[in-house]
């Protein structure tokens, strides 16, 4: 990405050979992405992340009168879209999920209505990272005469994904959910799916995204992409997975009381969500971060009070439980020695978060 920054400062619209240069950039980022997808270069839109691919895929598609299906348990950026929608004249079914985080791809079908314009459901979950039946879903879309988005921005890189296989239009990407930078991300639009944009302006990204672009953050997606395939190829994320597997192992068999949210699902392979009994999440949250351990719950600071993740209550968890879950996700310069560091605080800081807990009753936890 560096020489982006500075030698090659042009705008990738200009003729000049600046502009050339950063032009050649970008169109060599694009078949990099493309290929990590399995679609055609010029099927790439480049967007400011996942945010903007969720609603550049929902709003450049549906109108006041259609009808939508959507899932309980996806990201904000897709559930705050519909829920906008909603006010502004449209139909959204969420259809719910199980106690391990999945959809039933029949719920789905049964929920398509003559105005279904469009479904979009998740592909891996960015809570408990497990990964939803999108290539049934595909199935039932290619059935019914209905558009089929999913947001693949915690599956892209971790697992293989190809846009044909899925039977999807659209698909999204974020740029450092993949080790690229933050504020870089993409859209999947399969060739002949019309798009109103989000934004008025120029005529770049073939007129689905106007503005100027990340020159230097459509670089750094190219070259994550890259690197995402080569492991995927060389099937080194299953080493990602033992890790990840050995945190959990360790984890329900050092501190009691504890259990894997979706742990009997299909996941990606570097996240778990862990439930631990009679603690609050963000306790543990702080508690382990002062350690140096950097984790993350699901739950959400809406007018000052802390409401529970809305994925683990859709998976029809109790409060309490969704309020005492974690999520650890490793990346891939994690390496044994930062699972050992990870295991050796978590049993200690949970221990003594439960001594000072008023609700956490060790005589009643069930081994
Ligand atoms: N979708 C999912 C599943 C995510 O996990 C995220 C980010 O965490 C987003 C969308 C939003 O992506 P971005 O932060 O690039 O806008």
């Amino acid at each position: 990405m560096r020489p982006y920054f500075s030698e090659h400062f042009g705008n990738a619209s200009s003729i000049h050979h600046h502009g050339q240069e950063t032009r050649a950039a970008v169109e060599r980022a694009r078949e990099s992405v493309a290929s990590l997808l399995g679609c055609k270069p010029a099927e790439i839109v480049f967007t400011s992340g996942g945010t903007e691919a969720d609603n550049l895929a929902i709003f450049g598609l549906v109108k006041p009168g259609d009808h939508i299906i959507t899932s309980t348990i996806e990201h904000h950026a897709v559930l705050n879209s519909a829920k906008h929608l909603q006010s502004a004249g449209c139909e959204v079914t969420y259809v719910p999920v199980d106690g391990q985080g999945l959809v039933d791809p029949d719920d789905v079908r049964r929920a398509l209505r003559p105005n279904t314009k469009l479904i979009t459901i998740m592909m891996a979950n960015n809570e408990t990272g497990v990964l939803q039946p999108v290539e049934e879903i595909g199935k039932i879309v290619a059935e019914a005469d209905v558009y089929f988005h999913t947001d693949a921005v915690q599956a892209a890189g971790k697992v293989p994904i190809d846009v044909k296989r899925i039977g999807c239009d659209l698909l999204s990407i974020s740029g450092h959910k993949m080790h690229a930078p933050q504020g870089v991300g993409a859209l999947f639009v399969r060739k002949g799916t019309s798009l109103t944009p989000l934004f008025w302006g120029g005529s770049h990204e073939r007129s689905r995204r106007a503005g100027t672009e990340n020159v230097a953050g459509i670089v750094g997606l190219g070259r994550a992409a890259e690197l995402a395939k080569a492991a995927l190829d060389r099937g080194e994320l299953a080493h990602m997975a033992e890790m990840r597997n050995r945190v959990e192992r360790e984890i329900l068999k050092k501190v009691e009381a504890t259990a894997v949210n979706g742990a009997n699902a299909p996941r990606v392979p570097n996240t778990t969500n862990i439930y631990f009994d009679g603690i609050e999440g963000e306790a543990l949250q702080i508690a382990l971060d002062l350690k140096g351990l950097a984790v993350s719950t699901g739950a959400a600071c809406s007018s000052g009070a802390i409401e529970p993740s809305h994925v683990l209550t859709a998976m029809g968890l109790p409060a309490e439980r969704a309020r005492g879950s974690i999520r650890f996700s490793l990346g891939k310069q994690n390496t044994a020695e930062d699972v050992d560091f990870a295991l050796s605080l978590i049993s200690k800081v949970v221990t003594r978060l439960r001594e000072l807990s008023p609700v956490y009753n060790k005589e009643a936890v069930s081994h």
